[in-house]
């Protein structure tokens, strides 16, 4: 499969090049020129798979002609050793649990799965540079990304995360690892951390000292796999005979998780239609009903992993649909919800069916409480499990959420961190010295 670049200014590359450079040299973002239909017989028969053999079938069709099969199946058995439930919360709306993973967030199998690829690639080539990661986060990228490569050789990772704007179980997720995993506290906002990362794959000297490579959600190996879990929500509902009018609401921030779910749909997976939600953090949403793409900078919200004000992934989806604003709002609509929204939701589902919210899943549970049609059944991404937002939510709900064992030994860790300026220069002073 070869990828292009939405700037459309940059060579063809292949997987191995898209994902070793993340982004184009146009600063465009890489893809694929075919996605190929699954057939019929594979929806026929889904609802009896299991969803590592679901995800294998789906990977085959991305990545098969680059990757060889019996180790591509070991990538996609190895990064979900877990399970992505679809849970009744009530009426019509249901929940896709993505946070059963490592760190309790969905963003683990984009990041264990590229961890693993870029590893394969690595050894193919038989070179024994090193090859940096970096990747700047709002907050769960960072956990993922850092356990998804923690202790996988010949790589290693940067975390740049803007100080004091991630929650303190986040920040334990990345910054007590050691090994290959170094945190960068920069001393600003997401979107500085993403221009940092940025303009370190534009900068030549940089990129003569040092083999740079990304693990944001505009990287192809992270997104792509993500849409395992649409084709898993899509059988787990067929199963339950409420798959015929399927409207799947994902919760969006930087637009790389509902993006995945759309290139399932072009692979064929009969999606009625997508709702993305979004917090005070609005752009697509006016996007949808104006038609033009304004981007402003973020503001803070409840919903942390959510606050992108010009999110990346919005280049794709405007791709995948030869830029027609009509056939983007045709088929997927927006939502937008204030933190005091965000609260009542959290309380009401709570009293109402004693489901627990995080603040993330909220928006998307919403969005379904107000745009769901009579018979259309839904389906909203519970992208992170309560637990990593404790505090918050003990504080809304009034109770005392049950921390994970596997969240717990990370707090009980050291923090380390690398204090940084958000200026370019300062960055690029340190990464030439290491
Ligand atoms: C990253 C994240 C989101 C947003 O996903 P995007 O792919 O950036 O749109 C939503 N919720 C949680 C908990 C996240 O970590």
């Amino acid at each position: 499969m070869k990828y292009y670049s939405t700037n459309g200014n940059a060579p063809i590359a292949d997987l191995h090049k898209a994902v070793v450079k993340g982004l184009a040299e146009d600063r465009g973002l890489y893809m694929p020129q075919e996605i190929k239909k699954l057939p019929k017989a594979f929806f026929d028969d889904i609802q009896d798979m299991t969803f590592q053999n679901i995800a294998y079938n789906v990977a085959s069709a991305f990545f098969g002609e680059d990757v060889d099969l019996d180790a591509l199946q070991d990538i996609v058995y190895d990064t979900l050793q877990f399970d992505c439930p679809v849970v009744k919360v009530k009426d019509n709306i249901y929940s896709l649990e993505l946070f059963h993973g490592p760190t309790l967030a969905f963003k683990d199998v984009g990041a264990r799965f590229m961890a693993r690829l870029l590893q394969y690639f690595i050894r193919m080539e038989g070179k024994s540079d090193l090859v940096n990661v970096l990747v700047a986060t709002s907050g769960d990228t960072g956990s993922a990304v850092a356990n998804g490569f923690l202790g996988v050789e010949g790589i290693h990772v940067y975390v740049l995360y803007p100080k004091g704007k991630v929650s303190p179980i986040q920040e334990c997720q990345f910054t007590t690892l050691g090994q290959n995993i170094t945190a960068v506290e920069v001393d600003g906002v997401f979107d500085d951390c993403q221009a940092l990362v940025k303009s370190a794959f534009m900068d030549d000297e940089l990129n003569r000292h040092m083999k740079l490579t990304s693990a944001n959600s505009i990287n192809v190996a992270r997104f792509l796999p993500q849409a395992f879990y649409y084709f898993n929500a899509y059988a787990r509902m067929k199963a339950l005979g409420k798959a015929d009018e399927l409207v799947i609401c994902v919760p969006s921030g930087n637009f790389g998780n509902i993006c995945a779910a759309l290139f399932g749909h072009e692979m064929g997976l009969p999606v009625k239609r997508f709702i993305a939600a979004n917090n005070a953090n609005d752009v697509f949403y006016n996007y949808l009903q104006t038609g033009k793409y304004e981007p402003k900078p973020s503001v803070q919200t409840l919903a942390n992993a959510m606050d992108v004000g010009d999110p990346s992934n919005f280049a794709r989806i405007y791709d995948l649909y030869g830029k027609s604003h009509e056939r983007i709002a045709s088929l997927i609509s927006g939502a937008t919800y204030t933190d005091d929204q965000i609260r009542e939701t959290m309380r009401q589902c709570y009293a109402e069916t004693g489901y627990v919210l995080d603040p993330h899943g909220a928006c998307g549970y919403q969005a379904l409480v107000d745009g769901l049609h009579e018979g259309e059944a839904g389906v909203f991404c519970e992208t992170a499990h309560p637990a990593k937002f404790k505090e918050k939510v003990d504080d809304i709900l009034g109770i005392d959420v049950e921390i994970p064992e596997r969240l717990a030994a990370f707090m009980r860790g050291e923090k380390q961190s690398v204090p940084m300026t958000k200026e370019f220069s300062d960055f690029k002073q340190y990464l030439l010295q290491q």
